[in-house]
């Protein structure tokens, strides 16, 4: 039987209270059959990251958040409630833990073996943690790298540029969108024809190619009008990029955004879309063989672009080390786009701060947009994101938005939103959080904290701070995962979301919660020597305790 599952929407509660309400309504909004990828596996994005172990599971956390106290707290491990505590009003009214593994324990074999015996689910950052909201949330981050790739290498715009990439899934579907948005050309490669229509269904994607050749007509010829321009193509990445190459297609930005994370959600060479799921359930092992030598032949593909002078960077997925593993000895001689272009914007607590409005009334978004604008009325790039997305993002379930805000940012936006569920200006609370991906809630040395300055790369010690401190500032819920984004034994990342339900005590939370937790950002990379990160602490009067002044 197959079950659809919608977020409530409006003002009249299911639950007890506005702060779970408010958990309910993201838990069943990640699996919207608008905003999941596969719903009726509970699977939400990034491969196979799910928001409930299981339907039964589904079941039992949508009645224990509708009966639960505003003094109780929901325990759930990995996609399962296992427990309900008395707690205290200002403590999350719900705790998770997904996918986590002891350290030798933690490889992809082990955890699927553990995962067929019902014991655990795949998290990864937002699907687990009920705050994914569809392939807006990854936009904005996407638009901003892209961004941050036409001011170091093309003057300011991608105009005039061709971008090659792959992967049209709940992340990678952003892709062609953040690149048109900075005025470029996106050629993506896609071997799902039904991922590649979604994206034109939802104007991620501008237009799809017949073949190689109709695709390489479409992107040249706009790029040498300077046209912006977003092309997809069925086809597997290790195929048609190494034809481009020999074609010798002129790009000047590579990256990829398939599954790699996971060797099963990268389709080898040789395989059809229609065989993929039972061969890699059947023989996973050889499946993972074949997986990681064809992402060699993709990244020796991509390779052959940089030496060609094209600006290559690895998009967060772990392509690198899989290609590595697959005989790719160059894999890691390109970087990882944190390190090349993100960093600065860690330093000063930034991140993909995001919000959604539990009333379901896209006014209450654009009301939120305009609060925005005139709280950081000098912030350009903030301004034009906001435009934009309010003129070209088409929501997904419940309405959202997301902008990048920092240390000393994040809670005047809370604070004000809370102001204006007060006064009813919004019709219904609003949710706010983020991704797990952020300036110091993650410890991934492939991604996030890749390169860091004093070496630190693989000390998790700082997610697990960060949701502690959350919890201990009054977060609605809080959530402690491992292998999001780059795969098992390879991150260690925490989430939090508050909501805005127009009360003096929220108003207190958000105050703390949105401060603190961008704050653990500024004192992770002040800690790791980064003298931006220490400029921001002593602006904004961050106490750090053994900071060389
Ligand atoms: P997804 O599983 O929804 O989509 C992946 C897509 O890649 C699918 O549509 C699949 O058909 C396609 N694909 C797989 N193998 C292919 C091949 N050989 N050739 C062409 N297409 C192929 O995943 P997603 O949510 O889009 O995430 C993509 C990757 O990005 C994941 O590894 C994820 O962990 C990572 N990620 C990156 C960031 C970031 O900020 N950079 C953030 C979150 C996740």
């Amino acid at each position: 039987m197959t079950r659809t599952v919608r977020a409530a929407t409006g003002t009249t509660l299911t639950a007890k209270n506005w702060q779970s309400e408010a958990a309910l309504r993201m838990f069943h909004n990640n699996l919207d059959p608008d905003v999941a990828e596969r719903p009726e596996d509970l699977v939400v994005y990034g491969g196979t990251g799910k928001a409930a172990r299981d339907w039964a599971s589904f079941d039992a956390i949508t009645r224990e958040l509708s009966t639960l106290d505003a003094d109780e707290t929901l325990l759930v491990q990995s996609g399962k409630p296992v427990g309900v505590f008395r707690t205290h009003e200002w403590a999350p009214r719900v705790i998770l833990a997904n996918s986590n593994l002891v350290g030798d324990w933690a490889t992809w074999p082990e955890f699927r073996r553990l995962e067929s015996l019902g014991l655990t689910m795949y998290g990864q950052m937002t699907a687990g943690s009920w705050i994914y909201i569809g392939t807006q949330g990854i936009l904005q981050g996407t638009y901003e790298t892209f961004a941050a790739v036409a001011h170091k290498r093309f003057g300011g715009t991608l105009a005039g540029t061709l971008t090659l990439t792959a992967g049209l899934g709940g992340m990678g579907g952003a892709q062609p969108l953040a690149v048109t948005m900075n005025d470029g050309v996106a050629l993506v490669v896609e071997c799902d024809p039904t991922r590649a229509q979604r994206r034109l269904e939802t104007r991620y994607l501008d237009e799809l190619a017949t073949d190689i050749e109709d695709a390489m007509r479409r992107v040249t010829a706009a790029k040498a009008e300077r046209r912006a321009l977003s092309v997809g193509l069925i086809g597997n990445a290790a195929e048609v990029l190494p034809k481009l190459l020999e074609a010798g297609l002129e790009v000047d930005i590579v990256t990829d955004q398939t599954s790699a994370h996971d060797p099963l959600a990268y389709l080898p060479l040789g395989i059809e879309v229609d065989d993929w799921g039972d061969y890699a359930a059947k023989k996973p092992d050889e499946f993972t063989d074949r997986s990681r030598e064809s992402m060699a032949e993709h990244v020796e593909a991509m390779l052959g672009f940089m030496d060609r002078g094209a600006e290559v960077f690895d998009y967060g997925n772990s392509l690198r080390g899989e290609a590595k593993l697959g005989g790719c000895e160059r894999a890691f001689d390109f970087p990882g786009f944190v390190p090349a272009y993100i960093r600065p914007l860690f330093c000063e607590g930034k991140g993909p701060f995001r919000w959604a409005a539990l009333s379901g009334d896209p006014a209450d978004i654009a009301a939120t947009d305009r609060a925005i604008l005139e709280l950081f009325p000098e912030n350009e790039s903030l301004a034009r994101w906001i435009k934009l997305a309010g003129e070209r993002v088409a929501f997904q379930g419940l309405p959202s938005r997301i902008c990048w805000l920092g240390y000393g940012e994040r809670h005047l936006a809370g604070l004000r939103f809370n102001e204006m569920v007060a006064s009813g200006e919004l019709s219904a609370p609003i949710v706010i959080g983020r991704d797990h991906l952020d300036s110091g809630s993650v410890a991934s040395p492939y991604r996030e904290t890749e390169g860091m300055a004093d070496g630190s790369d693989a000390i998790a010690d700082w997610p697990l701070l960060n949701a502690m401190i959350n919890t201990a500032s009054g977060a609605s819920w809080v959530s402690i995962h491992h292998g999001g984004g780059v795969g098992m034994g390879r991150s260690i990342h925490a989430g939090q979301v508050c909501v805005a339900d127009g009360t003096e005590l929220a108003a207190r939370k958000l105050e703390r919660v949105l401060t603190n937790d961008p704050g653990m950002g500024v004192i992770r990379h002040v800690d790791a020597g980064y003298e931006e990160a220490s400029a921001v602490a002593n602006d904004r009067g961050v106490h750090i305790p053994m900071a060389v002044a």
